[in-house]
Order: C-alpha cells, then structure tokens, then sequence
C-alpha cells in the first residue's frame, strides 16, 4: 500500500462481530474469561484495549515499523524511552529540543542517574564525539522546535552505529510526520509522536506514539507501557485514528500554506528573518529536500524589533491565528517560545540557540492563504 492508502486503511480491518467499519470505541476496563487461561486477546484495558489497538496498528504502518504503542501524551512516550535506560547510562540530545523533552531530560530524569548531554546535530561529529561507552540512546528532533534546524538521519544513523551499533536511535518525528519523513526507513530504531499534534490534527486530545521495528525493543516496550499505564485512552484512540485518515490531505494544505507563510515573511520589511525548510536560504534546504517530502506546516521567524512589546502586539492583534500553546491543529496558532513553548528552558540555554523576545512561532493551519496572509498583514502593522 502507498502512503495515502496507508492512512485509511494501514492496519485495520472491520470490527469482528459486527462489521464495523471504524473500530467502536471500546469503554471498558476489562474483558470477560472462559477460563483463568483463556481469552479472546485482551484482558485488561491497560495491557491492551480494541480501539488502542486498531490505532497502534496504524502508527506502526504508517511509519513502516512492526508495532505501534499509543501513550497518555507525548511526554509519557519519550518518559517510556527513556525506561528502556538504567542508571549510568547516557544520552546524547540535540541542543534546539522541544522544551517539555528538556524539561524532563534535565529536571526528572537526570536525578534517577541518566546523564544527557546536548550537542549540536548540523554537524554528524558532534555527536559521534560526544559517544562514550555509557551511551545507549541519541535522541533526535527534526526539524526542531522552534528554530526549524534539520538533521540528518540516515548520516547521523549510520555514523553511530558504526561506532557502536548497540546504541538506539529515537526521532522525535512530531513536526514532521510520516507523511514527510520516515525515520525508520533511515536507520533508527525508535519514532516517537506527540499524536496531540499532526496525527491527531484537530486540537482535541493529549496523546503520545511510539514505533518501532525490532521484536525485542517492541516487547521492552510493551512491558513498559504495561507496567508504568501510561496509555492511551479508547476515546482519544478513536479520535486519533479518525484524524490519521485525513493527514495526508492536511499535511499536503499545512504544507502549502506553510511555504506561502514563510514566503511572504520572508519579503516583510518588519522581519528580519525566516525560519522555513522549504526557503532555499535556509542552511539545510538541500538536506531537508532529500530527507522529506515536503516542508510542512511551521513556519518561525524573528521581528526586527528586540522588544517584547513588540512581539506581543503582533500576537494579541491576529485574527485567524489564535494565540495557544500546541501545534499541529488544522486552524493556524500563533506561540511565542521565550514565554510559551520553551518557558521552562534556562535563559542561557535561550540565548545559545536564539530563543530570545523577536522569535515567533506559526503552526499554520489550512484556512484559506488569502485570509491568513491578510491576517499577518495586519498583526505585523498594529
Ligand atoms: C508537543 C510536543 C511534545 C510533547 O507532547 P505532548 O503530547 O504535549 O506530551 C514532544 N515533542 C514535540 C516536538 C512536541 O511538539
């Protein structure tokens, strides 16, 4: 199956006993027995329910991994990544992170013996310097979050397995997508989601997925889901797996809109610069051209003026663009990563990768360009 089939049909079969074409959105906690031994594939919702399962067969199909596991958040899927580790073990992290991935890199995980460091992934030697016999995991986001740095997987896959290929690859592949890039297919050996994002795609639940291809690290991880709960619920399952029918649609929009977007930025005299993939300018757009299928739907860039006063007007003045934490969404959002997104990272580490007052962030949306880039127009003016 190609990619658009995949996204209707990747996994799923009608509901058993009743033909259901969409699994039935199974609320119950557990399953009845014949017998102490015997059921009929699940027994307790948190080991496994229906409606997760039919999403998780999806996830893995999707990113042509063999199992998918859904999570309560994205968060909870990068914390069950990082289950797989024990004390002593490190870490090697790109430097321009989702806040929230920082956050608990540093802040939780750090005090349980796991030691990460954060080096910059443009150049493969970075990382592979940074490798020491205690290295069991390099965690990559691309592109990143907010800056929009790509880096590239299949290099960086085959540098570290060269050096040792017991280390585990995982991509953060939340601002991507499988419809734009498929990690697995590169080398790695984890994919992680924030479903909350693209794949659920309307703004309406908190979920995490994590793929993968190797029968032993999908079992790993099972156990982890299982023996931590961290799971998705048969609700928001359901809504995620209905969003996924429709992403290769809405990814082809994001991405339409987004080059439009970060387009005419680019030609705005209040900007003083672009942070878009898909603009020949950028320092990876070769890189990005060959590793994706497109450029996708966020697009940051930096005010001229330095002030807060003055990223704040454009923010409170936008129309379409609703000023709210997340991404993904089919309506445009609007983020200021020094306040919002990235609150929570030291100010130091701000200022190293150029988090600072002018960057704002656009997750845009698939509303019609014409009224989006009128709505720029008349923020950038106020
Ligand atoms: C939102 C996000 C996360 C965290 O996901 P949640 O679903 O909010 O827990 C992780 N990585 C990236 C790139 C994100 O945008």
């Amino acid at each position: 199956m190609k990619f658009n089939t995949k996204t209707i049909h990747g996994g799923q079969k009608p509901e058993e006993t009743t033909g259901a074409v969409m699994p039935p959105v199974f609320l119950t906690s557990t399953f009845a027995k014949t017998s102490p031994t015997e059921h009929k594939g699940f027994e307790y919702s948190r080991g496994g329910n229906p409606t997760r399962a039919a999403l998780e067969n999806s996830l893995a199909s999707l990113e042509n991994g063999t199992h998918g596991f859904a999570f309560a958040s994205g968060l909870a899927a990068i914390d069950a990544v990082l289950r797989l580790l024990n004390p002593g073990d490190e870490i090697i992290a790109g430097d321009d992170l989702y806040g929230g991935s920082y956050r608990m890199f540093t802040k939780l995980f750090q005090k349980y013996g796991l030691e990460f460091s954060f080096v910059n992934m443009d150049d493969v030697t970075n990382i592979t310097d940074a490798i020491t016999e205690n290295t069991k995991l390099v965690w990559i986001e691309t592109p990143t979050n907010p800056l929009m740095k790509i880096a590239d997987i299949k290099a960086i896959s085959s540098a570290v397995k060269d050096v040792d290929s017991t280390i585990l690859i995982g991509v953060d592949n939340t601002f991507a997508t499988p419809y734009l890039q498929q990690p697995l297919d590169l080398g790695t050996d984890i994919v992680m989601h924030s479903a909350t994002k693209y794949l659920g795609g309307h703004s309406d639940l908190i979920m995490g997925a994590l793929v993968v291809k190797d029968k032993k690290l999908a079992e790993d991880i099972h156990f982890i889901q299982s023996a931590a709960g961290a799971i998705a619920g048969p609700m928001d399952s359901f809504l995620a797996l209905r969003g996924i029918k429709t992403l290769h649609i809405r990814m082809q929009r994001h991405c339409e809109n987004g080059i439009a977007v970060a387009k005419f930025l680019e030609k705005h005299p209040k900007v003083s610069q672009v942070y878009y993939p898909g603009l020949e300018k950028h320092p990876n757009y070769e890189l990005a051209k060959s590793q994706m299928n497109g450029f996708g739907g966020m697009v940051s860039f930096r005010l001229k003026e330095e002030t807060q006063e003055a990223a704040y007007a454009f923010l409170e003045n936008t129309k379409i663009f609703t000023l709210a934490e997340s991404l993904g969404g089919v309506e445009s959002l609007s983020n200021h990563p020094i306040t919002m997104s990235h609150g929570s990272m030291p100010e130091e580490q701000k200022q190293r990768v150029g988090i600072t007052n002018s960057l704002i962030r656009l997750s845009v949306g698939i509303e019609d360009i014409e009224d989006i880039l009128a709505d720029l127009e008349q923020a950038l003016k106020a």
